[in-house]
C-alpha cells in the first residue's frame, strides 16, 4: 500500500506539471470509485484551473479554482499517472481527466479498488472534515509533540500505524524506522527510555526522507506519476526480508505479527 514517501513522490511530481494548467475532458469508467460531489464530475471540473497538488497523509489533494478540491487515496493497489493520451489504456483504468495543452491526462488505475476518487466542492474547513480524523504529519513534528503522542500505554507499532494519531505511515516505514532505532515494536510505548523517543523521531524523519529520495518503495503495484517504479526497496533493512541477515549486525531477520500486519525485526538489533 502507498505510504507517506509513495504519494509524496507522486505529489511533487504532479505539482511540477499541473498548476496553471486547465482540466478539459473527463471520462469515468466505474462511478462507485467518485465520491463527494454528486454532480457529474466532468461538469465540475472540466475547464478548471489547477492551483496545486499536495499530499496530506496517504491522501493526494489537487485544488482547483474555486473550492474544488480533487481527493485521492490510493488503497492497495492505486496508481495515479500522468500519461501521453496516445498511450493505450491499461485495464482498470476508472477515470482520465485530459490536461489542456500538455498531450497529456490523469490516469487513476486501481484493480482491487480500496481506493477511490472524492470531488470535494467547498470550503477548507468542510474538505478538512471529509478528510476524516488525521493525525500530525510525521516530518512536521517537533520532539515536543513526538514526545506528547507516545505518552500512551500502547504497543509502539500500532500507535505509529494508527492514522488518527500520526498520519502517513503505514507497514513499511513503521519496521524500517524501528529497526533503525533499536526498538522492539511491540514495547509499550510509554516504556520508552527517554532517549529512545528522540531517536526514533530522527529514525522515522530520516527512513521517509531518504524514501523520497528514492521515489517510495515498489513491492508490486506502486508506481510514480510517470509509471516508474520506486527504488527504495533496494534499501529496506528488515522489510520483506524475513530469514535473510541483519546488515547492522548479521543475525537472520524474523516476521512476527503485531496489530494484525506481518512485522519485520531484527531480534538482536530489537531486543
Ligand atoms: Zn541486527
Amino acid at each position: 500500500m502507498p505510504e507517506l514517501p509513495e504519494v509524496e513522490t507522486i505529489a511533487r511530481h504532479l505539482n511540477e506539471a499541473l498548476p496553471h494548467r486547465t482540466f478539459g475532458r473527463v471520462v469515468v469508467s466505474r462511478t462507485d470509485i467518485i465520491h463527494g460531489d454528486p454532480r457529474p464530475l466532468g461538469g465540475v471540473l472540466t475547464g478548471r484551473r489547477i492551483l496545486s497538488v499536495r499530499r496530506r497523509a496517504k491522501r493526494l489533494v489537487i485544488e482547483l479554482e474555486p473550492d474544488i478540491h480533487l481527493v485521492f487515496h490510493l488503497g492497495m493497489s492505486g496508481r495515479l499517472t500522468l500519461s501521453p493520451y496516445r498511450r493505450p489504456i491499461e485495464p482498470h483504468t476508472h477515470l482520465r481527466i485530459v490536461v489542456r495543452g500538455t498531450g497529456q491526462e490523469l490516469r487513476f488505475r486501481d484493480p482491487r479498488r480500496f481506493g477511490g476518487v472524492w470531488c470535494l466542492t467547498g470550503n477548507g474547513e468542510y474538505v478538512g472534515k471529509r478528510l476524516g480524523k488525521l493525525g500530525l504529519e510525521p516530518l512536521d513534528m517537533t520532539l515536543k509533540d513526538f514526545r506528547r503522542l507516545v505518552d500512551r500505554n500502547r504497543q509502539i507499532k500500532a500507535l505509529l500505524l494508527d492514522q488518527g494519531i500520526i498520519a502517513g505511515l503505514g507497514n513499511i516505514y513503521c519496521d524500517e524506522s524501528l529497526h533503525a532505532a533499536g526498538i522492539h515494536p511491540l514495547t509499550p510505548a510509554s516504556a520508552l527510555d527517554p532517549a529512545q523517543v528522540p531517536c526514533l523521531l530522527k529514525a522515522i524523519k530520516g527512513t521517509l526522507r531518504k524514501a523520497i529520495r528514492f521515489k517510495g518503495t515498489t513491492l508490486i503495484d506502486y508506481r510514480t506519476a510517470d509509471g516508474l517504479e520506486g527504488s527504495f526497496r533496494t534499501k529496506l533493512r528488515v522489510y520483506h526480508r524475513e530469514g535473510q541477515p541483519c546488515q547492522t549486525c548479521g543475525t537472520a531477520i524474523e516476521r512476527l505479527i503485531v496489530a494484525g500486519r506481518s512485522t519485520f525485526i531484527c531480534p538482536q538489533c530489537q531486543a
